[in-house]
Parts: structure tokens; sequence; C-alpha cells
């Protein structure tokens, strides 16, 4: 018989969701998804000391925002937060207690700092060595009697099979094999403050909640021999288990990690005016494929398409540009109305919230790789005038410049306002053009710079019919005066 396919996505709110925590996330939804199965999501908030406040609801709201939707958590389950479930694993703790498969483990932490010290100037690979090791059943009794007396608060731990093969096939991986005796001895499954480990937590929580397949990151490998063996004591079935490769830093090779400043979280992206689909479809090429050259697929399309056969074993790569560039098709590709209502805060907040923003929208649409950068890009619509680099200035010394601007800026301001029109412009330009003699580069670029301060950008004469022909006469003349 098949287990029905249900996956869990299991944040510990230590911090914000970022890239590689959403891909878990990401995958977990699309195996769920494509399979017909069920998405969960659990709370591990077992570690108090690293608790961040809020950093469940910020989890949960990115995703949500980024179009992951699931069928289990906190929010409509009770006791799917790892802090609520204490009597549960406790349950588990005697019970392993009971059937000897567990025991309290009185060695305090200075013994075990003093042992680790021992160990490593030994060049020994650290291990809890067992503390009852060599004694009697008498010796036993009196040793647990007098640290009790002390006040000692014992942890408990977990009697690991040193004999036992731990294996495993994992889904991304392959086969997987780790040795009973190489996993630093019994470890300990609940701690003093009488709560579980997370790799005992874990196991309890998964197999109650039916998980069939687990999908994490591959920083859990060692973790899933430790999640074997528990699973091994109390005679449960594990699940299956895929381990995802890690993401590289396309920009600095190295491992992409929370505090790397290069990398942004879920919610930074967000802020900046980056459409939550083109993230989406970006995080999912992080060490998947589809097969193909074909990169910009709709949700729809990635769930039908996803094939766990196909994660990657090799290292995905983040490429801050590919997503830059994948996040520019899908702006272009969006209805004004849609990057128009995003760019509203950023312009209101830069006082820039004119009749002609839809317009300034429109014309940028096409450049922008997240929406606040609609800001930059029509400062010279609310500035004097921009600076020049270098290559600019360099194209603005040629001789022929004056005689190009003198001659559009005089036909501008023979115009008047009715006559100045969006198809009234490239006209003039071209008479400009029959009057001078100068044609092509020459002739356009300096009006571009001349009026946008920029090489690139939008077509010409739209810069110009948006900055208005006041304000593209006071360039033109700002410009004349300078080179002058
Ligand atoms: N809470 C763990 C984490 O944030 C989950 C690990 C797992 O999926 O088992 O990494």
């Amino acid at each position: 018989m098949t287990k029905p396919i249900r996956v869990r996505y299991a944040p510990s709110p230590t911090g914000f969701l970022h890239i590689g925590n959403a891909r878990t996330a990401l995958f977990n939804y699309l195996f769920a998804r494509h399979h017909g199965g069920a998405f969960i999501i659990r709370i591990e908030d077992t570690d108090r000391k690293r608790h961040i406040e809020d950093g469940e609801r910020s989890q949960l709201e990115n995703l949500r925002w980024l179009g992951i939707d699931w069928d289990e958590s906190p929010e409509t389950h009770e006791q799917y937060r790892q802090s609520e479930r204490l009597d549960i694993y406790q349950t588990y703790v005697d019970q392993l207690i009971a059937t000897g498969k567990a025991y309290k483990s009185y060695v305090t932490e200075e013994e075990l700092a003093a042992e680790r010290e021992r160990q490593e100037a030994a060049g020994e690979p650290p291990r809890y060595i067992n503390e009852y090791l060599g004694m009697t059943d008498a010796e036993k009794a009196a040793y647990i009697a007098e640290r009790e007396a002390a006040g000692i608060v014992p942890t408990v731990r977990l009697a690991v099979n040193e004999a036992g093969i731990y294996k495993w096939d994992d889904m991304v991986k392959g086969e997987i094999v780790f040795e009973g005796g190489n996993i630093g001895g019994d470890w300990v499954i609940q701690k003093r403050d009488g709560y579980p480990t997370y790799n005992f937590a874990v196991v309890i929580d998964d197999h109650l909640m039916g998980i069939s397949h687990v999908i994490r990151g591959d920083d859990h490998i060692a973790n899933t021999p430790k999640q074997l063996m528990v699973y091994e004591a109390l005679d449960w079935e594990a699940p299956a288990f895929g381990h995802m490769t890690l993401i590289i830093n396309a920009d600095t090779g190295k491992k992409l990690s929370k505090r790397d400043p290069n990398t942004m979280s879920i919610e930074d992206y967000r802020k900046k005016g980056y459409l939550p689909e083109a993230i989406f479809n970006f995080i999912t090429l992080l060490g998947w494929t589809p097969g193909g050259e074909e990169e910009i697929f709709s949700q729809e399309e990635i769930i039908q398409l996803f094939d766990e056969n196909r994660l990657s074993k090799s290292p995905a790569s983040f490429d801050s540009k590919k997503l830059d560039w994948m996040s520019n098709e899908y702006i272009k590709k969006a209805d004004l109305s849609c990057i128009f209502d995003l760019a509203k805060p950023y312009l209101e907040a830069a006082g820039r919230l004119t009749d002609k923003a839809e317009k300034l929208v429109e014309l940028y649409k096409p450049q922008m790789t997240s929406v606040d950068e609609i800001v930059p890009l029509t400062d010279l619509f609310f500035s004097d005038f921009p600076e020049l680099s270098a290559a600019e200035e360099e194209v603005m010394v040629a001789e022929t410049v004056p005689t190009v601007l003198t001659a559009l800026k005089e036909k501008l301001e023979a115009m008047t306002d009715e006559d100045f029109q969006p198809d009234t412009i490239f006209p003039l330009i071209k008479e400009v053009q029959k009057e001078t003699g100068i044609k092509g580069k020459n002739l356009f670029m300096p009006i571009r710079i001349a009026v946008s301060g920029e090489m690139h950008g939008p077509e010409l004469p739209n810069t110009i019919y948006l900055l208005g022909r006041e304000k593209s006469i006071q360039h033109l003349a700002n410009m004349l005066e300078k080179l002058a």
C-alpha cells in the first residue's frame, strides 16, 4: 500500500524567509501539488534563544506573497507549533526510557566540556562516552542518587546502536550510508529544560502528521541517521528523504547564506517591487530544471512539469543578474495597470505621483527590473539637470553638437503647446536633420543626452513629450550654456 503524499515545510522562526528557505518551501509545495498531495506548515520553535518576534508571521506572509498556499498550518490546526507539543514529546521520551532505548544522563556541562577538551588534545573525534560504563547496578544507583541530591537536572539520551547501519535511498543524491558508531555516541533527545531536541521532535512530528516525504536542504544530511535511529527505536516506518543541494552565490562563489549582504530576503525583494511570479519562477530553477531552453514558466506550468527526479545533484547557482533579467521579462509582460499600481507608493513617497505618472511608468516599464526603479528612472523629469558621465561628455564635445541642439531648441520654441504632441516630435527631429545635414548617431545621441542626461533610455520622442516642451527647451538651453 502506498502512503498518501504529505509533505511539510518546517521553518524555525529564527529569522525571515530567505532564498534557501523559500526554495525548500516551494519544492515541497510543487511536489505536493504535482502529485495531488497535502502541503503542511509546521513551526519548529523549540529553540527559544534564537526565537525572533514576528518570525512566524513574516514567514507565512512572505510565502503567501510568493503565491504558495497550504492545506494545514498553525493558523487552522492545533498543536502545529512544536512549543505546543511538549506533552506529546514527553510521552515518547517516557516510552523510550521504559523500554530501555533511552536513559537519563546526569553528566554536567562542565564534565562534557572537559571531556571534549581531552578528546581534542588527544586528536580523537568528539563523542559522548556513556557515563555508566563499567558501573555495577549498585554503583549506578548510588551515582544517580548522589547527582539528584546535588540538584543536577538530567538530559535524556538515546541509546545508540553503535553497530547499526543507517542508510536511505535519497530522492536527490541516491544511496547514503552512515554507521551508528560514527555519529558521536548516545545523543540528547530531551534537554534539561524539558524541550526536545530538533532531531527527536522532528521524527515524532513527521510520523504523527503522516509525512510521506521529507524534502529539505542538504545541511540536514548528517541529521538524517539520527532521525532514522528514532524511527527504529519507536518501530516506525521512516518517510522518504530528499536533500537538495546547496545554493552557491554566482557573484562570490560561496555558499548562499542569510548573512551574505549580497542576498536579500523575500521581503526585501517584495519591498523593492519585484513581481512575486518572477521570484517564484526564479527560485524554481535553483536546483531543478524541466529540461529544454525555456526558462519562463507560469506557476501552473511549473506544477504540471515538476518532477522530483530532475532535482539537480550539483549545487545550484544563485545568479542575481539572471534574476534581474527574469524580473524584467515579467515586468514587461505585466499589464500597465498592475505595474502602475505597484509604482504608486514609490512615486508618492518621492512626491512624483502627478498626472503624468502613468505615462512615465509606461515609458520606463520596458527597462525596469524592479518597480522601485521608477524613481531614479524619472529623475530627469523632476530635477534640473543630471550630471554627465565621462562617456556622455565625450559625445557632447563633438563640433556638430551645438548646431543640432540650437536647431531643435528653436523649433520647439516656435511650436505652440497644442502642436506639441507625441507624433509631432519625431518629424521635428527629422527637420533638424534636413536643415543641418547632421544625421544618425550624431543627431540623436546629443539630443538624447541633452534632454535626458542619459545615453540609453526609452524612445526619444516619447521622452521629450513627457518631459514637456518647456522643460525640454530648458534642458537644451542648459546644455548649450554648459558647452559654450
Ligand atoms: N526547522 C528545521 C530548519 O529550519 C527544519 C528541518 C527539516 O526540514 O527537517 O531547518
